[in-house]
């Protein structure tokens, strides 16, 4: 994957790496988009001598706040806020929001970059941001996330709108954490205004589909690079981490498709059902009661649950790690291409090492990047807003139809950019080198 920097592209990298000290995620990120736009700036020195890459490795604007909140005990607990606004050339910033207690400024630095080039390569008219906080949802009551949630909001809301910013979900960032930011939006600026959210309630501005599209995308995308070998996900077995809203579809997708996912995961641990993950059981469990991982082999005679070691240990031919960033190592990956892997696609962003990656390059996998692979979600909140913009609402079918063409859309972008730069099938250089054209097409006609 990786090809050698020439020195103006060396330049940029060193000194965005010194600018950036200390964000080992945001640094990941730069190395392996920059070493893989290599081949397109040999093509377009004007790319480089309109300083597009310097421009483009520093957001555009970074926010960082306070935000303090009274707990149920009536304490006051402070958290940081952050927002990130990376590039705005092909629309408003568009990006999630994650509250994690992992959260830091270079972790959002790390997701913002690369949802430029994720936004890029659905083909919609949206810049890449991201946002969160080091708040931790788990655990507390709904009244703590909500006066958590608000004082948010009180900060945050001036830099967002439909036409400026627009966040969405992420991790700890779903249906319940959405409604309380919007609220807050709207009470402080006395706009119903659905186009500066998405994930939002059906009922109130939401799009059909928008919950399950990131986990139903990345399964589309595998579907499209098992195609072009004449394959097909449809008998084989997977293994998928993560019980949050991304493993959750992805698995019943995977179902649906006829495959038979084995596991899913949360930070204690991870089950092992050789019946086929029970989604019915998974989605109570996981969206009704807010309970750990642990609690589904209780319920499941089939299931055991494992601490220690890791869901990669279980043999599949599919992988979708579908966690975080990072959860999967050069030994996971090891393991994994000794018990018969077939492919990996990534509905978490970055969830695979660089390590990782090369090894299951090297090897022959079809590996698809979070960039391409969990695009659906970010595109399925660009047909939130064009439904919230033009007042109308599209049925479950019809939107679902939408995120199959788009994924379409998002691998034949990634794969014919790969042919055309010289490294055909490797969907990283290809997602990137298409991700990135689109955007440093839009800047060099903007001027600096
Ligand atoms: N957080 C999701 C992502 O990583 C979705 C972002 C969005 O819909 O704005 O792409």
């Amino acid at each position: 994957m990786s090809a050698p920097l020439s020195p103006a592209i060396r330049r940029v990298h060193e000194e965005a790496l010194a600018r950036n000290a200390g964000e080992p995620e945001f640094h990941q990120a730069l190395s392996e988009v920059l070493e893989s736009i290599v081949p397109v700036l040999e093509r377009h020195p004007e790319f480089v001598e309109a300083g597009i890459l310097d421009r483009l490795v520093e957001p555009e604007r970074q926010i960082m706040f306070r935000v303090p909140w009274h707990d149920d005990e009536g304490a006051v607990r402070v958290n940081r806020g952050f927002r990130v606004q990376f590039n705005s050339a092909l629309g408003p910033y568009k990006g999630g929001l994650r509250f994690h207690p992992s959260v830091n400024l270079g972790i959002v630095k790390f997701l913002g970059f690369e949802q430029i080039f994720k936004n890029a390569l659905t083909g919609q008219g949206i810049g890449g941001a991201k946002g969160g906080s080091d708040f931790d949802p788990h655990g507390k009551s709904d009244t703590e996330v909500m006066r958590f949630a608000q004082s948010f909001m009180s900060e945050l809301y001036r830099h967002l709108g439909e036409h400026t910013d627009v966040p969405a979900g992420d991790i700890g960032v779903g249906a319940r954490e959405i409604g309380f930011l919007f609220g807050q939006y709207r009470r402080l600026t006395n706009r119903h205004e659905s186009g500066m959210f998405t994930g939002k309630g059906i009922q109130w501005g939401g799009a059909e589909v928008r919950t399950e599209a990131t986990g139903y995308g990345t399964v589309f995308f595998a579907e499209e690079m098992l195609a072009v070998r004449g394959d097909s996900v449809d008998g084989k077995r997977a293994v998928v981490s993560g019980s949050g809203n991304v493993a959750i579809y992805a698995i019943e997708k995977l179902q649906q498709l006829g495959a038979t996912p084995v596991t899913a995961s949360d930070s204690g641990g991870y089950v092992v059902d050789e019946a086929g993950i029970d989604l019915e059981l998974l989605k109570q469990l996981k969206e009704v009661d807010r309970a750990r991982i642990s609690s589904y082999a209780e319920r499941r005679s089939s299931a055991r649950y494992v601490t220690g070691g890791s869901v990669w240990d279980v043999a599949a031919e599919l992988a979708l790690p579908c966690a975080t960033q990072n959860e999967l190592n050069a030994d996971d990956a090891r393991t994994l291409l000794k018990n018969g892997l077939q492919l990996v696609a990534e509905g978490a962003n970055m969830p695979c090492t660089p390590e990782a990656v090369e090894m299951f390059q090297a090897a022959d996998v079809l590996f698809a990047p979070g960039k391409a692979a969990n695009a659906g979600g970010v595109a399925t909140s660009a047909l939130e807003m064009s439904q919230n913009a033009s007042r109308q609402r599209w049925d479950f079918d019809s939107s679902e139809d939408k995120l199959r063409e788009i994924m379409r859309g998002v691998h034949t972008s990634a794969f014919d950019a790969a042919e055309l730069y010289g490294h055909p099938g490797d969907y990283v250089v290809g997602a990137n080198a298409a991700g990135f054209k689109r955007v440093a097409d839009a800047m060099l006609a903007q001027g600096v």
